[in-house]
């Protein structure tokens, strides 16, 4: 019998709300938090796709619009919410929801995309080992060649199965439209490619025009002002307060019997520059590590497949004595476990996730300063762990049908 570690929960994670460590009988299912994979699937079910379940109870309506505002977390929104009018007059409807796991957007977004949890489509972060071909891949931009998207991520997506019975269209930049994360994650649909808020807006009210239609509309500056300046900026401040004006703007000529709502791929906490910390500067945390993933809130490490399992101890053992009182250690079968990757996780997209996860609790990021860009460390806002701040977004009505 494997015995596991289980780790102390953090107080910064809040109540554990994912499920715990299976029963002894094995007979009680953990009951899981709602989450982000939540959110399109009960929309695309209340537009009458068979075989989708609308798990949040939406209101039937003909017509529904998503709107995904990255990095707006509900912590950060609530704290906000003085600078976005409009949103707090329907802050009332929120519906807490989790961010996947790892809180980042590869893997929020193919959760969204696909109904699924992260075990089962299998994008493990924001960069995830190919375990194939002993590799770590970015799952935003630089996809290789060879990593082909339909085959990384098989599962029909909700717009290739809503497609066959409602309009659906993707209002997003012009940039997402041929990535390979869009393809992997969100393919299928018409795709409209628009910069601005207003001319985002446009094409959304464009594309409600069709009797019945499912609308996704995708929002990133918000994200990219906190991570480049912090969510506690000025300039993060102006993003929120142009989001609430043109969403305001935008739901006043939305046709009746539509149904809007706003949601978020993950949340976001400021990293002080003394805090960004190059791991690789400790050799006892590289023994028997092949390969490095995931993000600095959320690091994954892979050992070799010869790394024995005296040297994989030890190496789990000096990062949890390096980090031990800002950082959660847990090895894959923890995770699993604790329900954080979703029910019945495919073991065929496993060897994606780090055989240990290390999970920043206090405010700080880890990095392999071999592996990075030097950029990545001038990075103040991030995201990837369980903190409430990152982990909780918001699920708002912003109008009803
Ligand atoms: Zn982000």
């Amino acid at each position: 019998m494997t015995v596991i570690h289980e780790s102390v929960w953090p107080a910064a994670f809040g109540p554990e709300r994912r499920g715990t460590l299976p029963p002894v009988d094995g007979h009680t299912e953990p009951k899981l938090t709602p989450t982000i994979a939540d959110v399109l699937s009960s929309a695309v079910a209340v537009l009458g796709v068979p075989g989708v379940e609308n798990t949040l109870g939406l209101p039937e309506a003909r017509r529904v619009c998503v709107i995904l505002v990255d990095g707006l977390g509900l912590r950060l929104l609530k704290k906000r919410a003085a600078y976005a009018p409009f949103l707090k007059s329907v802050i009332d409807s929120n519906r807490p929801l989790d961010a996947a796991f790892p809180s980042t957007t590869a893997t929020s977004l193919a959760s969204f995309g696909t109904g699924l949890p992260p075990g089962q489509h299998g994008l493990a972060g924001y960069d995830a080992v190919d375990p194939v071909k002993r590799r770590t891949v970015n799952q935003l931009s630089g996809w290789p060649d060879d990593l082909i998207p339909d085959e990384w991520q098989p599962h029909r997506t909700l717009f290739e199965r809503a497609s066959e019975v409602v309009n659906v269209t993707t209002v997003s930049k012009s940039k997402f439209e041929e990535s390979s994360l869009t393809r992997a994650a969100l393919r299928g649909g018409n795709f409209v490619a628009a910069g601005s808020l207003t001319a985002r807006a446009g094409a959304a009210l464009e594309a409600l025009k069709a009797p019945a239609s499912l609308v996704y509309f995708y929002w990133d500056e918000i994200d990219k002002a906190g991570h480049r300046f912090g969510s506690e900026s000025d300039k993060w401040t102006y993003q929120l307060e142009e989001l609430d004006s043109g969403l305001k703007r935008f739901i006043a000529r939305v046709p009746a019997n539509t149904l809007v709502l706003l949601t978020a791929d993950h949340g976001m906490v400021d990293i002080p520059a003394s805090q960004r910390i190059d791991f690789s500067e400790f050799p006892e945390l590289l023994e028997g590590i092949e390969l490095t993933a995931g993000e600095p809130r959320c690091v994954q490490l892979h050992f070799s497949q010869d790394a024995t399992a005296e040297v994989r101890q030890q190496t789990i053992a000096a990062w949890r004595e390096r980090f031990t009182k800002q950082a959660v250690v847990m090895e894959r079968h923890e995770v699993i476990a604790r329900g954080l990757l979703g029910e019945n996780p495919d073991p065929r997209v496993l060897g994606r996730f780090g055989d240990v996860f290390v999970l920043c609790h206090a405010q700080i990021g880890l990095y392999d300063g071999r592996r990075v860009a030097p950029h990545a460390f001038d990075v103040i806002g991030q995201h990837g762990s369980l903190t409430a701040a990152e982990r909780l977004i918001p699920l708002l009505t912003l109008k009803k049908p």
